[in-house]
């Protein structure tokens, strides 16, 4: 059961699961505003794959979930995920990531409490967090599994929450929970008010690409497809109770995220004046807050589970670049309906 699975990384999961294992999923989504059906079209194919319109906050809708598909597995994404929208409006974070989280933990425990033994055993309630719980890196120095928690955004303050709940469900009820901090991903399907979507798009309509503050703010890029593979990797052979973080050794700075890009749109779709992408980099006001840097250091996912990226920076970021060339359809159909490409988070 993925909860959060019409997302960017839910549904990258959901796409792995059923073209690349046996796993039968049920898709569990609210589809707010970052919801997309359309991410799922591939999957919704198979008969391994089922979907339920359903909120995290509702415990009997999430009750009733459980009950009718009897999971060994919540893969728990849902969540608000973007830190601009949650300066602008914190109190739906604080809604979903943490009362949400609450209410999946409580009816997960109930379900797993009335499993036999042998199911008992294996039931996993694995939590997708981020690696904005631990705060902002100067220029050296990697996030581990113990780097103390320091979040910073009302984003990242409220998924650091729901990883103690999520971790007091463990100690405290002996409920089996895997937690996993990832750094940023990129890839196909990603909403496109994300910086890398955003900066696609927005060359290709010809308009200004928005870099925040100096561009100097580092990022360790994650492929969302090897996300998913790692988020297997975890669920399928993790430990209960223990922690993961999942990184792509790819650190960029911003700006440098936004130059590969134009350079690789440079190459496969030239401006008709024949000019370079990079003559629309405008730099403007930075984030409130805006952290510098985030680095995973992901060794313990490495030597425990044997899980590595199987594509470096510049391979996912072409492949990215390609696939929203020749995917105009979907991120089209998003941009109609809702103003995806506007500023948000200025405070
Ligand atoms: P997303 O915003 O693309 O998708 C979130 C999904 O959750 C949407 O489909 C939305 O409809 C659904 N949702 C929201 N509120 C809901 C509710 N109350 N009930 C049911 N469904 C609801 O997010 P994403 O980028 O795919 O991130 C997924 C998870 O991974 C989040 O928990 C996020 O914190 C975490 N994460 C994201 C990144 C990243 O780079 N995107 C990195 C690390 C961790």
């Amino acid at each position: 059961m993925i909860t959060g699975a019409a997302g960017f990384i839910g549904s990258a999961l959901v796409r792995h699961l059923i073209q690349r294992t046996s796993h039968e999923v049920l898709a569990f989504d609210k589809l707010t505003y970052a919801g997309n059906l359309s991410s799922l079209v591939s999957a919704a194919a198979s008969n391994r794959y089922s979907f339920v319109q359903a909120d995290i906050c509702d415990a009997e809708a999430v009750s009733r979930a459980l009950a009718d598909f009897e999971p060994q597995v919540v893969a728990h994404l849902a969540a608000e995920s973007h830190v601009d929208r949650s300066i602008d409006g914190p109190a739906v974070f604080v809604q979903t990531n943490l009362i949400g989280t609450f209410v999946m933990l409580n009816e997960a425990l109930d379900y797993w409490r009335d499993l036999n033994d042998a199911d008992k055993a294996t039931f996993r309630f694995h939590h997708i967090s981020t690696d904005e719980v631990f705060g902002s890196l100067g220029e050296e120095g990697f996030f581990t599994e113990t780097t103390p928690y320091d979040p910073r955004s009302p984003y990242s303050a409220s998924k650091a929450g729901s990883d103690h709940l999520v971790r007091a469900w463990g100690h405290t009820y002996g409920l089996p929970v895997l937690v996993t901090n990832c750094s940023n991903n990129y890839g196909p399907y990603h909403f496109p008010e994300k910086l890398i979507p955003l900066i696609i798009i927005r060359a290709l309509n010809g308009e200004p690409l928005p870099v925040y503050g100096d561009g100097s703010n580092v990022r360790d890029w994650l492929f969302v497809e090897d996300h998913a593979a790692a988020l297997q990797e975890v669920f399928e052979n993790g430990a209960p109770g223990q922690t993961y973080n999942v990184g792509g050794n790819a650190e960029r700075k911003n700006i440098e995220v936004v130059r590969a890009i134009c350079a690789i749109l440079d190459r496969l779709r030239p401006r008709t004046d024949g000019k370079p992408y990079a003559d629309q980099i405008t730099h403007v006001a930075d984030r409130p807050g805006h952290d510098h840097r985030y680095a995973i250091d992901a060794s313990k996912i490495r030597t425990e589970l044997g899980w590595t990226p199987s594509v470096t920076f510049e391979e996912g970021i072409a492949r990215t670049v390609e696939w929203y060339l020749s995917n105009e359809g979907w991120w089209r159909d998003i941009l109609a309906q809702r103003n995806a490409t506007e500023r948000l988070g200025n405070g």
